[in-house]
């Protein structure tokens, strides 16, 4: 029997990896394959995650070298690479997982062509998600464009289990052999010295490190502590969701298992948990089935909003990225950002609500600067995020209700323990104490922090301007 390929892209783990587990099951022999594209170093770029892409294929170089097979590396383009290399083994099939993303589909075209010319097919199987988003839809019969009644389906939709990781991998010996051609991980442009310290480690083991410590303790806590950025109370999986470095059917299969052992409470966070995963699929959904919605607004009436551009614009979009607005909770958000790669969830909303509404800036200036600094930046659940916080957005948040980011942090970062780890300013100001998220309010500010770059009411009064006069003024009727 001719050998297959398993081309590894987002499921960059052995266990519950369902692809790996039909190659095996239906080829016997099996060639595990990373394509570096230059799309990771071009249009993706983002040192992060390139970081957590390179600690993560090495981490799995290891563990299918300890099993006695290799991961081969090769150079895209995907669909010449796969071919070139199922021509080099003999392999007639090539099983990789179906992906929602533009790029990614048009990656899998190509290479379904290249392969079929060359005697080879592309066998896709669906791993990235729970529910196949085909099989959601409303009673119309037309998919959903709105969260709740998504994720109600959701929820009742039947969901297969984990798959248990290969007893044993047989990869053909020629491949084995050193001389065999494969990219070495320290080689790849780009993959070399990526990234900064705090960025959040890749890799199968770590995701497995960190799914065990919430479920130990946050998990049960999910629901009154997850809001709260000063706090450990979310489960920090996002990037290693997005490379796969853990399955999904496996965070369901334990989440319910805690489930059946928890107390009422804990049975409420493990379900707010689960509505979250389900928020993943639901951009993920929504973004496969309108790839428009990675660049345009979903409520097209907002390709006309007066977004404030020129010197201004660009002024202001510097104060936001660099972390200098004077509002302190979206300030520690934008450093926490640039100095871990990752942002607590309450925080990206205020963020992102800021720029769009207070500073109104195009959402897409932050969607692309978010893409590029989040390790766990994903096109679906990135443009997703950012037209909910614009308000333009399927499950909008309404862009009349404007979040005001003293009050934010006042809530959800009491103790303002979030704002003093990431702006030193306030962490070493004498005179913080109740003014802590509103400096400028203290008869002694902080003199190394900035003024506030707009005054909230003010900016909050402009936005609902520009937005009356987009809706033709009915907004105001609201
Ligand atoms: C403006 C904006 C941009 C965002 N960009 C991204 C992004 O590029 N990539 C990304 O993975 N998430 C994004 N999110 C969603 C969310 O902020 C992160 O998934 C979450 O903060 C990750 O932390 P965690 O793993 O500790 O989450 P947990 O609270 O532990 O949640 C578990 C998992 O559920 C998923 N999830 C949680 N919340 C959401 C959500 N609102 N939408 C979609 N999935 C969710 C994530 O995969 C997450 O890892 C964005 C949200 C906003 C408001």
């Amino acid at each position: 029997m001719a050998p297959a390929l398993c081309w590894l892209r987002r499921n960059l783990r052995l266990d519950d990896n369902a692809p790996l587990a039909a190659a095996v099951r239906d080829a016997g022999a099996v060639i595990p394959v990373f394509v570096l594209d230059d799309h990771y170093l071009d249009h993706d770029f983002s040192p992060p995650r390139l970081r957590f892409l390179a600690d993560s294929l090495r981490e799995l170089a290891d563990a299918l070298g300890r099993r006695g097979s290799r991961l081969v590396v090769r150079a895209g383009p995907a669909g010449e690479a796969l071919a070139a290399l199922a021509a080099e083994t003999g392999a007639d099939r090539v099983y990789a997982h179906q992906d929602h993303e533009p790029h990614a589909r048009a990656l899998h075209a190509r290479a379904a062509e290249v392969l079929e010319r060359r005697g080879a097919r592309l066998v896709l199987v669906p791993d990235l998600l729970l529910v196949d988003p085909a099989t959601l839809t409303a009673a119309s019969g037309r998919p959903f464009a709105v969260y709740t009644p998504f994720a109600r389906r959701w929820r009742e939709a039947d969901k297969p289990g984990p798959l248990p990781e290969p007893v044993a991998l047989d990869t053909p010996p020629a491949v084995l052999a050193s001389s065999f051609p494969s990219v070495p991980l320290g080689r790849p442009r780009g993959l070399r010295e990526r990234g900064a310290p705090e960025n959040p480690p890749g890799g199968s083991l770590e995701a497995r490190r960190l799914w065990d410590l919430f479920r130990a303790g946050p998990l049960q806590g999910y629901a009154r502590r997850r809001d709260l950025p000063g706090e450990a109370g979310t489960s920090r999986l996002s990037p290693h969701l997005r490379f796969g470095t853990i399955g999904v059917r496996r965070l369901l299969h334990e989440a319910r298992e805690a489930w059946r052992a928890a107390d009422a409470a804990g049975r409420a966070s493990i379900d707010a948990f689960v509505g979250e995963l389900a928020w993943r699929e639901f951009y993920a959904a929504l973004l496969g089935r309108e790839p428009r919605l990675a660049a345009e607004p979903f409520r097209r009436e907002f390709e006309a909003f007066p977004w404030v551009g020129g010197e201004e614009g660009e002024r202001r979009l510097a104060a936001w990225r660099e972390g200098r607005t004077g509002y302190p909770v979206v300030d520690a958000g934008m450093r926490q950002l640039a100095r871990e790669g990752w942002m607590h969830n309450r925080v990206r909303m205020v963020t992102a609500s800021f720029l769009a509404k207070h500073l109104r800036v195009d959402w897409r200036r932050g969607e692309a600067l978010f893409r590029a600094r989040l390790a766990d930046g994903d096109l679906a659940s990135n443009t997703g995020g950012w037209q909910w916080a614009a308000g333009c957005g399927t499950d909008a948040q309404p862009f009349f209700r404007i979040f005001n980011p003293v009050l934010q942090g006042e809530r959800f970062d009491p103790d303002g323990a979030y704002v003093r780890r990431y702006v030193p300013e306030l962490a070493r100001w004498r005179g913080a104490g109740r003014d802590l998220h509103a400096p400028w309010r203290s008869l002694s500010p902080p003199a190394d922090y900035p003024a506030p770059i707009v005054d909230h009411a003010a900016a909050r009064r402009e936005a609902l301007e520009a937005f009356d006069r987009l809706r033709g003024g009915r907004a105001g009727a609201r």
